[in-house]
């Protein structure tokens, strides 16, 4: 049926389907009822690439009926998926101004109708259409689900929250890691308010909706490193592995500066060790290497980068290689430099981050993927995807 709408789509267009049927008779709308087989005909002339005697019939068939109706709906549908909203409009503004419509059919327009104006970025229209249907009979969800996706797109935290308590009133699943990444958003917003206390209150909601939300962690470590408390920072940075290790490589900066600070270098060294046999990573594989080199030196620092490299092929681990080599350079350092710069571009075309549900590639770390707008689904990428 869609693929013969869409070879449809074309002549509607064209022939002034939709004006035409405004101006259609009484009598002309008895006689629509009885089209069907000229339609099927018209359909058959399309097909036979016959399009000017199909329009013909096509303009006749003005008559909205329960029938057509849902021919409207689809068509008006496919044009917005098209990208033709301004089309999709009008057609679904035709159909709610019919007094025949009944109730669920108005309603179903209206959320169609609702989707165009946020397709065309016109959030005030579609956010009026979507808080009537939510207190309709009809569609309630699909209603509430789009408000939720306006107020995420305008960033109001707070209505998102109680959109998401409606949608689970309304028997939606599936809800806690979003509302759990709202109470984060609200907590980020007191911190740029400089109120820790209204932040760290909206963090234990955050974490009481979400107890594997790594975000939580991370931010409450953030909020104990501007106050200075290194024990607590190195305390939450030790969740993390048993939370979620893909995102290990966001703490071990402040675990390092939280352990230096505190002059507990060589439980720095045992933390990481024992954290790269379980969860070998290119950031703590460098970071490693650096602190081996300081104690032990450029040839233990190597050969630690050449074990990982046997194991774990990554430019990350060659980027290093090549420059405890040029540091230590002798006749073959021109090559080396050529070498180094070539892996430098490599590194450069290298996304730090990438959605594990859709692919999205990024420069920095979004908690919502931009692209498919799942929260939680973009991770420090372990191979490196191309950004
Ligand atoms: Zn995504």
């Amino acid at each position: 049926m869609l693929e013969l709408l869409l070879l449809l789509l074309p002549v509607a267009a064209a022939s002034g389907w939709w004006a035409a049927r405004r101006s259609v008779s009484k009598q002309e709308r008895t006689a629509a009822r009885e089209w069907s087989p000229q339609y099927l005909k018209g359909l058959n002339f399309l097909l036979n690439e016959q399009p000017d005697k199909a329009i013909d019939l096509l303009v006749k068939m003005v008559e909205v009926d329960s029938e057509t109706v849902e021919t409207h709906l689809a068509l008006g549908n496919l044009f917005r998926r098209r990208g033709e909203v301004e089309r999709a409009i009008r057609i679904h503004q035709n159909l709610i101004a019919r007094p025949s419509l009944h109730g669920q059919q108005r309603a179903q327009a209206l959320l169609e109708l609702g989707q165009d104006y946020m397709r065309a970025g016109l959030f005030d229209r579609a956010e009026n259409l979507f808080s009537e249907l939510a207190e309709s009979r009809f569609y309630k969800r699909q209603a509430l689900s789009n408000l939720l996706e306006i107020f995420q797109q305008e960033k109001d935290w707070q209505r998102c929250l109680e959109t998401a308590e409606r949608l689970k009133v309304a028997g939606e699943r599936g809800l806690s890691s979003r509302i759990s990444h709202f109470h984060c958003e609200l907590a980020l917003q007191a911190l740029a308010e400089s109120d820790p206390g209204v932040a760290l209150a909206q963090l234990k909601k955050a974490a009481a909706r979400d107890r594997s939300n790594v975000r939580v962690t991370l931010i409450r470590a953030d909020i104990a490193m501007h106050a200075g408390d290194c024990k607590a920072v190195i305390k939450g940075c030790k969740r993390v592995e048993g939370q979620e290790p893909a995102y290990l490589p966001e703490v071990l900066p402040m675990l390092q500066e939280c352990y230096q600070r505190l002059q507990q270098d060589e439980s720095l060294l045992d933390y990481l060790q024992g954290l790269y046999s379980r969860h070998a990573g290119s950031e703590l594989m460098l970071m490693l290497t650096d602190l081996i080199q300081n104690r032990e030196g450029a040839q233990a620092a190597e050969a630690f980068v050449l074990k990982h490299l046997a194991a774990h092929p990554d430019l990350k681990g060659l980027d290093k290689l090549v420059t405890l080599n040029l540091q230590q350079t002798g006749a073959a350092g021109e090559t080396l430099a050529t070498l180094k710069q070539a892996v430098e571009q490599m590194l450069e075309r290298q996304a730090a981050y990438q959605c594990e549900q859709c692919g999205f590639n990024a420069k920095k770390l979004h908690w919502q993927c931009p692209s498919c707008m799942s929260w939680g689904s973009i991770k420090p990428a372990q191979n490196g995807g191309v950004a």
